[in-house]
């Protein structure tokens, strides 16, 4: 499944600030509404939000006084909130990330290239401006779920104390948010505020975590680099290209499974979880503990209470018909207190029970599954007691019919939620990633798969079924089982999927199925540390991460380099160009056109070096690519134009075709629409000196299928497409 992910960059971007737009005028009008009250006017008799005076709401035995109310704070609380539980539970963390308004204000430092930078010098003594981000073992680093779910605590009892109903309180404490977001933004890259202190986070990661209902598989994306809400730019030709610049690792927006499994066994988790649940029954539970009836929440009375502050100094229980002498100020922390405590030792208990269970049934499960069943019926339960509550001042506005189809409603995605999460494991999680390796391997050697796929696409197979093909099909040899097999280790070792040392066993699984001993594995991964002796170097190992911000580097300075040369095609740099997308002496390429650029396209690439942290070694390493031998499937993975687009839509195939275009005008200098054999001599010549002109005839031979010695676009597009296959 893909779904939110794949929405492009820009729709989201124009829907982010319709929402921001919206958040900021709800904002406002707690501080200037003339408008809304006239709705909950007892004499307005159109309106159903009328307020009525000859009902009672008994607050501690006395009836509240009724009268017409602004709806900010209400619509906040009764609308906006409970909206944010329920996507993120349906549709994903994935999507949320992608519209939350203080996530995208976050981002308004790095916008405006307003960051705080430090400078610094690498191992070949450059140095170089860089933007700070949270050094990766620091308390922070170690410590913000903690952080984040006292925040959470914190705002929660603010809100029943402070800005459940007082719209001056709560305009200024969302406006603090705000700017609190901005200022994250600016001290540390990336999406720092989301990650590491945003109140909301917990709660994402509770129900985004390991997947929403509808959220799609990063571990099985084999078509694209930029998985569900990871960091992305659009280019200037409507494409998109990974932003991320490895704020945090595991990052749950690039795969929020991994991050899942990768902190499931960390005592931190335990405390989001347990202490999340037992946070949000408190929560609730307190209106009646303060209030002596449901009443007061099901009215939804305390998000219009007119004297919300002058009570914090009053009694903050009524039981049994009796005010208890405690102040609301310190009633609220003590429940909410006493309950998140509850929670996480009701939580380890439940977690210590199954354990006993499973041994005393002699099928013992691992922690990891153990806490993952226990995490995920505690999800389950709570999003749908949050739900009895969430939303329902609004909803019992309207006929009963609504009120069971909410309460249903919930009750059946949860469901459905909780048997699609309940089967997830880490070994299937792994099996699954591995499998979608395979798949883009299988599609890249361009077998016959059709007959045996009955009119479905490799795409749509799952895992079994994946490993399944790769066994019937009979051109899939020993030998092409050994490439496959070698690029699916390769490129987990460069994603810091696994390292050296664990390769083996982690691939244990998938060299069963594909029937590849151990000696071979041995063979290729000498293989591989031959061609490159850092992939098995435990020292230069990236994270996915860390890997996917050096890629997005370089994707973005080849951008910004061809965006220059469209500017000024005249300029003699079109065969350099060329030679630094396919790779060839990229690093010296480079040094030579950086001279050539406009001061405007230097600083774009200083800026570039600065935003993704680039040292010296790491632009040399990732510059750095196959030999000539490669040329035509280098250029065809170098415009990474079939990597980016989908060939599902009209609009895909039009934007598709614009990039090649443009791609194809680097090598037709005469412009005449054909690139003619001197056009290719002239421009592979320069990449590749040591290219026979005997090869480079062949590369027209084999190009020109019109037999015209010339490559029309038709035919270039043809190729790279088959290259690239
Ligand atoms: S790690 Fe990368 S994708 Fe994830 S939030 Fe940070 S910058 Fe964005």
């Amino acid at each position: 499944m893909y779904m939110f992910a794949q929405i492009p960059e820009r729709s989201m971007h124009y829907l982010r600030w319709v929402l921001t737009i919206a958040w900021l005028i709800l904002i406002f009008s707690l501080f200037f509404d003339p408008i809304s009250a006239k709705l909950t006017d007892y004499n307005n008799l159109s309106s159903p939000l009328r307020v009525d005076p000859d009902v009672c709401i008994k607050v501690q035995g006395v009836c509240l006084p009724q009268s017409s109310y602004q709806l900010g704070a209400p619509i906040f609380w009764g609308i906006v909130v409970p909206s944010g539980v329920f996507i993120l539970l349906v549709f994903g963390h994935e999507l949320w990330r992608r519209i939350c308004p203080l996530s995208f204000l976050s981002q308004i430092p790095r916008a405006l290239g307003k960051q705080r930078q430090k400078k610094q010098t690498d191992k070949s003594g450059k140095v170089r401006s860089e933007i700070y981000k949270v050094p990766k073992n620091s308390w922070l680093a170690r410590n913000y779920l903690y952080l984040q779910l006292s925040l959470l605590f914190l705002g929660l009892c603010g809100r029943i104390l402070f800005y459940n109903s007082d719209r001056l309180v709560l305009g200024s404490f969302l406006i603090f948010t705000i700017l609190a977001a901005i200022f994250v933004g600016y001290w540390y890259g990336g999406k720092s505020w989301c990650n590491y202190f945003c109140p909301m986070s917990p709660v994402e990661r509770i129900y985004g975590e390991p997947r929403g209902l509808l959220n799609s598989t990063a571990h099985e994306d084999s078509r694209s680099g930029i998985t569900q809400s990871m960091c992305r730019i659009v280019r200037e030709d409507g494409s998109e290209q990974s932003a991320c610049v490895a704020c945090q690792s595991p990052c749950i927006d690039i795969d929020a499974e991994r991050a899942y499994w990768d902190g499931i066994t960390q005592s931190d988790r335990q405390w989001l979880y347990y202490g999340y649940f037992g946070l949000v029954f408190g929560y609730f539970i307190y209106y009646y503990l303060y209030a002596g009836n449901w009443d007061y929440y099901f009215s939804g009375a305390w998000a219009h209470d007119e004297n919300q502050l002058e009570a914090l100094f009053k009694p903050g229980f009524y039981l049994g018909g009796n005010q208890i002498p405690i102040p609301k100020l310190v009633a609220v922390p003590l429940t909410l207190a006493i309950c998140t405590f509850l929670g996480y030792f009701l939580g380890k208990k439940v977690e210590n029970a199954y354990k006993v269970y499973r041994i005393r049934q002699k099928s013992p499960l691992p922690t990891e599954i153990i806490r993952h069943r226990v995490f995920t019926v505690g999800t389950f339960l709570i999003f749908n007691f949050f739900f009895i509550f969430g939303g329902r001042p609004f909803i019992n506005l309207l006929p009963k019919f609504w009120h069971y189809f909410a309460s249903i409603l919930a009750a059946v995605l949860s469901s459905l939620w909780l048997y699609r999460t309940w089967i997830r494991d880490p070994s299937r999680y792994q099996r699954e990633g591995l499998a979608g390796k395979l798949r883009k391997q299988l599609r890249k050697l361009n077998l016959d798969t059709a007959k045996y796929l009955d009119r479905r696409s490799l795409e749509t197979l799952d895992a079994d079924e994946v490993y399944v093909l790769a066994k019937i099909l009979p051109d899939f040899t020993h030998q092409n089982c050994l490439k496959a097999y070698k690029a699916v280790l390769k490129e987990t070792l460069e994603e810091g999927y696994t390292d050296f040392g664990h390769s083996l066993e982690i691939l244990q699984q998938m060299r069963l199925e594909l029937t590849i001993t151990e000696a071979e594995h041995q063979a290729i991964l000498t293989e591989l540390g031959v061609e490159s002796a850092e992939l098995l170097d435990p020292e230069k190992q990236y994270s996915r991460e860390d890997w996917l911000r050096l890629q997005s580097y370089r994707d973005a300075l080849l951008e910004s380099l061809l965006v220059t040369w469209k500017k000024d095609p005249d300029r003699q740099v079109g065969s350099e160009l060329l030679e630094v997308l396919t790779g060839k002496s990229s690093r010296e390429a480079i040094k030579h056109l950086l001279t050539e650029l406009p001061a405007a396209g230097t600083e774009t690439v200083e800026s570039l070096r600065r935003q993704y942290r680039i040292t010296g070694q790491e632009e040399e390493a990732i510059l750095h690519r196959p030999p000539a031998d490669q040329l035509w499937q280098n250029i065809a993975r170098a415009f990474q134009v079939f990597d980016r687009l989908s060939f599902s839509s009209q609009s895909d195939r039009e934007q598709q075709e614009r990039i090649l275009l443009e791609r194809f005008r680097l090598f037709d200098s005469d412009g005449s629409g054909q690139i003619s054999l001197e056009e290719l001599k002239a421009c592979l010549q320069a990449i590749e000196p040591g290219v026979t002109d005997k090869k480079i005839e062949a590369m027209l031979q084999r190009a020109d299928t019109g037999r015209d010695n010339q490559i029309s676009f038709q035919e270039f597009r043809d190729l790279l497409h088959q290259f690239h296959q």
